[in-house]
């Protein structure tokens, strides 16, 4: 056996894998996308910053030129002091003067050619603890910067060197070295001696040092001197920027603390991300509506199949019409049915091609009818179409309005059947029903022959005595004085007479029989039960003669007529009569009475009924008999037929009353059967 899944299992799990993989694509997409934003965001804040601190650099880097220039140009005016006859003291209180001005410059010396110390001035702010007190000898770097000097011909700066203060604290500094001017060779250097810390502090706008560390830094990043304290935190920027002076060059560099990038670094971002995810719910709400509708769809689609599949297997033909009397919908069995296609159904507002042309005026007003909005019956109508070959078939319409989702009325719905083989079976059964019982009658006629003839005996015997005796009155009449004459032709006519009633009486015979085989009007009608009565009593007297029976009629007087078909209950009655009598017919038997009575039965407000009920103290009915009393073709005696009971009860039924039979005590049988009265009479 296989292991495999089933094929539709396989398909199933792949479109779900399908729509499960697609979905999470688009997740990942609008995450990625959200992701990129953020990060191009945090970017571009970044770059801004960075750009901004950049600017700054170049800003402080600007002013500190700018600064060292105009520091320049008084140091050479300060220098000039020294040429000519040289002023020591005017230029020892310039200096100072000077150095009051700016912080940034911590001493000014004016030394020989020979690097000699002649003058100096101390910066009044710092105290610096020079190695040698007054620091008479040039420093390392001063030496240097003043040979770089005389052969640049112009200033020169030192590389900075650290010098303590002697409480434990230093300053970073730097040595301006101005050569002696070329006018006077002897005027000696003047030496400025910078202190970096100084310099940043007095030398750059405040504004860029209260928001970020300012710092001058070694090419490898060492510290030098710093303002400014930034407050700190997680994203550290840094620009740095050289200052390139002559004899040295010095990094000044820039630290930035910023709180951004975080995750939502401005609003531009916020709102992206808010967009973003407004979007996805819209995606998501979308979706959802999607799949109901999907749902709602496919629902929809296997009402409509179930619909359709209803439709076809109808053999109902349908058919809907609007306002306008247009045909709008046919189902296939209404095609079927009528022999046309759907296409040549469809709008037809004139004549319908089923209608047959000499009934076309009468289908033209019921339609107008109909449109007018008279509804029909709710039972349905009858109605006759034309196939498309041109028979005629009888079909039963049903109509009813079509109202649509609004409530609002659009047309009408009309169902048709085709009776014309319920028709056909009606017309069969009716047909074998008519010949069964004319069959019956005849046999019944057949039976009566006996009796006719056993009866027709006593007025013929009458008739022919009677007539002996006329012929014996008229021979006497011949020889007869004129006194018994008159008796004799007052008793010949009595005698004729008496041959006319019998003639009559036997005449009335055979026209009972006659009138009961060839009567055939199937009409009901409002019969007295008496009528009844009266139109078989002289047949089954007939019998009950010949068989010693004796009949009792009793009906209850102010009965109302029963509605009914007079012919096919005198059978019944008949058939019933006779078939007491001959349970009878046995020679234990010596009571033979047959009591017929009428009675009004159980009735309701809406109808009446009648009871006819014939009791007899025959042999009785055995259980195995009785079930098989209404068969067709069922008896006991050998001349009978068997279709006496069964038809009975279908006369009876056909009228919608009941027929039964019970023992009768202390033998015997009674039937009953019950028939509707006449409607005026069940209205009282
Ligand atoms: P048929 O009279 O031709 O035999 P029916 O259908 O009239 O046919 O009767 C069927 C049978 O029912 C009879 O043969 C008889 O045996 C039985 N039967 C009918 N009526 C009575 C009755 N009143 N008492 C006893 N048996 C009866």
């Amino acid at each position: 056996m296989s292991t495999q899944p089933p094929h539709w299992l396989l398909k199933r799990l792949r479109s779900v894998w399908r729509r499960w993989s697609l979905w999470g694509l688009l997740v990942a997409l609008v995450a990625a996308m959200l992701v990129t934003l953020v990060w191009l965001a945090g970017r571009y804040e970044a770059s801004v910053v960075q750009g901004k601190l950049e600017r700054d650099a170049a800003d402080a880097v600007a002013d500190i030129r700018m600064a060292l220039a105009r520091n320049l140009l008084n140091l050479q005016a300060l220098q000039s002091l020294q040429m000519g006859p040289p002023d020591a003291q005017r230029w020892e209180s310039q200096a100072v003067a000077l150095l009051r001005e700016h912080r940034e410059l911590v001493r000014i010396e004016w030394r020989t050619p020979a690097l000699r110390l002649q003058a100096h001035a101390n910066s009044p702010f710092q105290a610096i603890a020079w190695p040698d007190g007054a620091r008479v000898e040039p420093h390392s770097d001063t030496a240097l910067a003043c040979t770089n000097a005389r052969r640049l011909s112009g200033p020169a700066y030192s590389s900075s060197y650290f010098q303590p203060h002697g409480d434990g604290m230093g300053s970073e500094l730097i040595e301006l070295c101005l050569p002696p001017s070329a006018a006077d060779k002897n005027a000696g250097y003047l030496v400025a001696t910078y202190s970096l810390q100084g310099m940043l502090s007095e030398m750059i706008d405040h504004r860029l040092t209260r928001r970020q560390e300012v710092s001058f830094t070694e090419a490898d990043g060492t510290r030098l001197a710093l303002v400014g304290a930034a407050r700190r935190s997680a994203h550290m920027f840094s620009a740095r920027e050289l200052i390139d002076l002559p004899g040295h060059t010095m990094v000044l560099r820039l630290d930035h603390w910023h709180t951004a990038p975080s995750l939502f670094p401005n609003v531009l971002t916020a709102l992206v991300t808010a967009m973003s995810i407004a979007l996805v719910t819209v995606l998501v709400v979308l979706v959802r509506d999607n799949r109901r509708r999907l749902k709602a769809e496919r629902e929809l689609g296997d009402a409509f199949a179930f619909r359709k599949a209803m439709e076809d297997s109808l053999v109902t033909g349908l058919r809907a019409r609007d306002l306008q009397g247009r045909i709008t919908y046919v189902n296939p069995a209404f095609c079927e049915m009528v022999g046309f296609s759907a296409q040549e159904l469809l709008g037809q507002s004139t004549n319908a091609p089923y209608w047959p042309p000499e009934l076309a005026e009468e289908y033209w007003q019921r339609q107008a009818v109909r449109l007018a909005g008279n509804a029909p019956p709710r039972e349905g109508f009858e109605s006759v179409f034309m196939r498309k070959d041109g028979t005629r078939f009888p079909v039963l319409i049903i109509e009813a309005p079509l109202i649509n989702a609004v409530g609002q009325h659009t047309g009408w719905m009309s169902a048709f059947i085709d009776i014309s083989e319920q028709r056909r079976v009606e017309e069969l059964s009716r047909a074998s029903q008519e010949r069964l019982q004319a069959t019956a009658r005849l046999a019944t006629v057949g039976e009566m022959a006996s009796l006719l003839s056993h009866e027709l005996n006593q007025p013929l015997a009458a008739i022919s005595s009677y007539a002996t005796g006329s012929l014996n009155l008229l021979a006497a009449v011949q020889g007869a004085d004129a006194g018994t004459l008159q008796t004799d032709l007052q008793d010949l006519r009595t005698a004729i007479e008496r041959i006319a009633q019998q003639a009559e009486r036997a005449g009335r015979v055979i026209k009972s029989v006659h009138d009961f085989v060839r009567r055939r009007d199937q009409a009901r009608e409002a019969v007295p039960a008496q009528e009844l009565l009266g139109d078989v009593l002289p047949l089954v007297n007939l019998q009950a003669r010949k068989l010693g029976v004796r009949v009792q009629v009793d009906v209850e007087p102010g009965l109302p007529p029963a509605l009914c078909d007079r012919v096919m209950v005198e059978q019944v009655l008949l058939n019933l009569a006779r078939n007491a009598m001959q349970a009878m017919d046995d020679p234990s038997i010596r009571e033979r009475t047959l009591e017929i009575r009428v009675r009004r039965a159980a009735s309701n407000a809406h109808s009446a009924w009648l009871e006819f009920t014939l009791s007899d103290g025959g042999i009785g009915i055995s259980e195995e008999t009785a079930q098989k009393l209404f068969t067709p073709f069922f008896t006991t005696r050998t001349e009978g037929m068997g279709l006496g009971l069964s038809l009975c009860r279908t006369v009876v039924e056909q009228h919608g009353g009941f027929l039964g039979h019970k023992p009768r005590h202390p033998r015997g049988t009674v039937f009953t059967f019950t028939l509707p009265a006449a409607s005026q009479e069940g209205q009282n």
